[in-house]
């Protein structure tokens, strides 16, 4: 074989030699990253470089080539500065160690090769160049490589036309080339391997089932996790196996009739699985399954992820079981429950609360506001007792109260007495409990009522049914502050039947009572205004308190009392008129007249009292402050 062609494929075949061994060899040092893989991947070249400048070739008469360019371009452009420099000292150091005149021009093309690499390098942006930066690259190369070769030949007068250049040319331009796209598919392998590894490893380590199977349902690849699903040895296990070899017939016909649906639908589909497996223990998956399709589209297969929702499946059973006893309780317990949200809408009512208000049941279901509850209840008049125009106003209490808690009682239509509870939660919801207090109610009311008669009766006197004393005394201390206050002015009449002595004395003791009540009665019926108050002062002495009259209204009082009295003409044989007759004493305070006690106002009344009796009885004597004056008087008629 000619020289050319030997020297040629000698030199492409260290090439070749260099790229495998880095391809190839896996010495720790190749896998290092940084500074270390550069310096490994540097030597490697530097090595190659002193291999093909051991072999030059001749391609014209006189002119000797290598592919020196090649090795050391190719290892700055691929592997950075590091490895770019490494392989150039160690080119430059062999290229000196050899000598002869085309030292110093070899070491310009050394020193060419690294720059042009090292730029190239600069200005690919990823690690693997693509095939046009390749193509680039090695075009410069090829040209670069021109311009020493040359000079070197022109000072040794060798002739290097287009039959020498042209090739030379070529043959850095292809070698350049199939070194630089060599070692960015390598590269381009070594990511995709670290990126596998990766993909294997978030797989193995996954804690959910992943799977791939072929149509025919046969696992290609499984995960860690499925293998534990399916009690399995191991994922390897399963590969080539079905799920009819780890299920029962009808599971494993099941979760095949789902993955069908799956490669049938040709899109991907969720289904909620029970996993009986054969030693009787069952699980709940959540699975996704998603067709598997080749680089042409065709499905292949089908991808499948489960997660184990067993714990989540035995969570949500217990909780409903929870939920339904807490319901049972809520629906037997005698009190209305319901509960409000923030809102105040129902979210919860237990039966009896909806049985407590029948009228508005429909209502007093979950979703319902509060407030169409409360107008509706009084528009179907099962709340009574607020007048129409405090409706708004009463509902709007409701509502605060449902806001801030408290506790009322309120009367239903139907006779019913409720009380609710109302308790606010911290999240701003409220929780009512309604109890139906119409028993203890009715009872309340009754004690009321007993208690309002007794009192009364306490201030009653038994025999004339009028004021007793007691209560005569209270009723003068409030109308003598009302005067002190300018309110009101006072009059006083103190009334002595005329000789009872000798009425009991006359007609006996029971009679002498039947008589003290009609003197009573009449009293009663001469008294008409709500203000004005009888009292039995005591004995035959009876008392009429009169706010708001002057003296002259006082005396017209007592004098028409006397005249009824008069008129019911009780016989009194007793009494020189031969009819029961009283005498009245009168004393008034006018508004706001200074303070005067009861005692003083009782004193002059009977001052005044006494008075009429002197002047011969059956008349009305006013007090004044000199001295009671005559106003009437019986013989002064006659
Ligand atoms: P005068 O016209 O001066 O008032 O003569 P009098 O007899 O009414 O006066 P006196 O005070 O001496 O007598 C009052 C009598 O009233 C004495 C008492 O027996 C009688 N008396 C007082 N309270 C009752 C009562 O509740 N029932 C009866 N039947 N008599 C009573
Ligand atoms: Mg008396
Ligand atoms: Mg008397």
């Amino acid at each position: 074989m000619n020289s050319l062609w030997v020297g040629l494929l000698a030199n492409m075949a260290v090439v070749a030699l260099v790229i495998t061994l880095w391809s190839n060899i896996r010495l720790p040092i190749f896998g290092q990253k940084g500074a270390v893989q550069g310096l490994a991947f540097g030597i490697l070249f530097g090595l190659g470089a002193i291999g093909v400048m051991l072999i030059p070739f001749q391609l014209g008469a006189g002119f000797f080539i290598d592919l020196r360019m090649t090795m050391i371009g190719t290892a700055a452009f691929i592997g950075g500065p590091i490895a770019g420099l490494v392989t150039t000292i160690i080119a430059a150091t062999f290229r000196l160690y050899l000598g002869g005149a085309g030292a110093a021009i070899g070491l310009v093309g050394i020193a060419f090769a690294c720059a042009a690499g090292l730029i190239g390098w600069r200005v690919k942006v990823k690690d693997a160049p693509t095939l046009k930066a390749s193509v680039l690259f090695s075009l410069v190369m090829a040209i670069g490589a021109m311009a020493p070769a040359f000079i070197y030949a022109m000072y040794q007068d060798i002739d290097t036309g287009p039959q020498i250049r042209l090739p030379y040319m070529t043959l850095v331009f292809v070698a350049t080339l199939m070194a630089s796209v060599a070692l960015s598919n390598e590269i381009r392998r070594r990511e995709t391997e670290v990126r596998n590894h990766m993909y294997r490893h978030v797989i193995d380590s996954l804690p959910e089932a992943l799977n791939v199977k072929d149509r025919e349902g046969r696992f290609i690849m499984a995960n860690p996790a499925t293998a534990v699903l399916m009690q399995a040895e191991n994922a390897d296990a399963l590969i080539g196996k079905t799920d009819f070899d780890f299920y029962c017939q009808d599971v494993a016909a099941a979760f095949r009739a789902d993955e069908d649906k799956a490669l049938n639908a040709g899109s991907p589909i969720v289904e909620e699985q029970m996993l009986a497996r054969m030693d009787g223990s069952r699980s709940y998956l959540s699975t996704l399954k998603a067709p598997f399709t080749d680089i042409d589209g065709n499905i292949i297969g089908l991808i499948t992820h489960s997660r184990d929702t067993t714990d989540k499946k035995l969570l949500e059973t217990a909780l409903a079981q929870s939920d339904r006893r807490a319901a049972e309780a809520l629906s037997s317990i005698s009190d209305g429950l319901v509960m409000f949200d923030k809102d105040l809408t129902l979210v919860f009512c237990n039966e009896r609360y909806r049985a407590m208000f029948s009228v508005t049941a429909d209502l007093r279901v979950p979703g319902t506001p509060a407030t169409a509850i409360l107008y509706a209840s009084i528009a179907r008049g099962e709340l009574i007792g607020i007048p129409q125009e405090q409706v708004a106003q009463w509902v709007d209490n409701a509502l605060a109260r449902l806001k801030q808690g408290g506790t009322v009682q309120f009367p239903l239509a139907d006779g019913r007495w409720i009380e609710s509870r109302t308790r606010p939660t911290p999240e701003g919801a409220c929780f009512v409990i309604c109890s139906d207090i119409t028993a203890a109610k009715l009872h309340e009311l009754e004690l009321q009522n007993l208690n309002d008669r007794l009192s009364v009766l306490a201030e009653t006197d038994s025999l004339t049914g009028l004021l007793n004393r007691r209560a005569f005394d209270a009723v003068m201390a409030e109308e003598l502050d009302r005067v002190e206050r300018g309110d009101s002015s006072l009059a006083l009449l103190l009334i002595d039947v005329d000789y009872f002595k000798r009425f009991n004395d006359t007609y006996g003791h029971g009679a002498g009572d039947s008589c003290l009540k009609m003197v009573a009665d009449c009293l009663r019926a001469t008294a008409r205004r709500t203000d004005d108050r009888a009292a039995r002062y005591g004995g035959e002495e009876l008392a009429l308190i009169l706010p708001d009259t002057d003296e002259k209204a006082a005396v017209i009082i007592a004098e028409e009392y006397c005249e009824r009295l008069r008129g019911l003409r009780i016989p009194h044989t007793g009494s020189d008129k031969g009819i029961v007759t009283v005498s009245i004493g009168v004393s008034t305070l006018g508004r706001g007249s200074i303070p005067t006690d009861a005692a003083r106002l009782i004193a002059r009344a009977d001052e005044a009292l006494y008075t009429a009796k002197r002047d011969g009885r059956d008349g009305v004597r006013l007090w004044e402050p000199s001295r009671p004056r005559i106003v009437h008087s019986d013989s002064a008629r006659s």
